[in-house]
């Protein structure tokens, strides 16, 4: 649906078509930094419980980085997070129409066809 190149508080760069989908490389104190390695460490124990992917609401942080580049959500955004290998958490978020966010696409149709 649309690309998301920086966190919108640090700057930091988000990695593109990386496996893990909304993987940011916040700077150091970033606020949204700090929450996602909250989640991430929340995730991983959660992991520990899980066979496959399970969903579980959309964390402040998650709602404002996707939201800051237009994506809009629905009232109580849920987020399917699936662990790849031990280390690559992938978090799939679907908007408020029910389609899979894509943050490797493309932000508008003409981009596609400029090609
Ligand atoms: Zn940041």
């Amino acid at each position: 649906m649309t690309r998301l190149p920086a966190c919108p508080l640090c700057g930091g760069p988000r990695l593109p078509d990386h496996p893990g989908g909304l993987v940011i490389r916040h700077r150091q104190r970033c606020r949204h930094g700090l929450a996602e390695l909250a989640r991430q460490a929340a995730d991983a124990d959660e992991a520990r419980t899980r066979v496959g992917p399970w969903l579980r609401p959309a964390t402040w942080t998650e709602r404002n980085l996707l939201e800051s580049v237009g994506v809009q959500l629905s009232a109580e955004p849920m987020v399917e997070v699936l662990y790849l290998t031990p280390s690559v958490r992938r978090r799939t978020f679907t908007d408020a129409r029910g389609e899979v966010v894509d943050l490797d696409a493309d932000a508008s149709p003409e981009a596609e066809v400029n090609r």
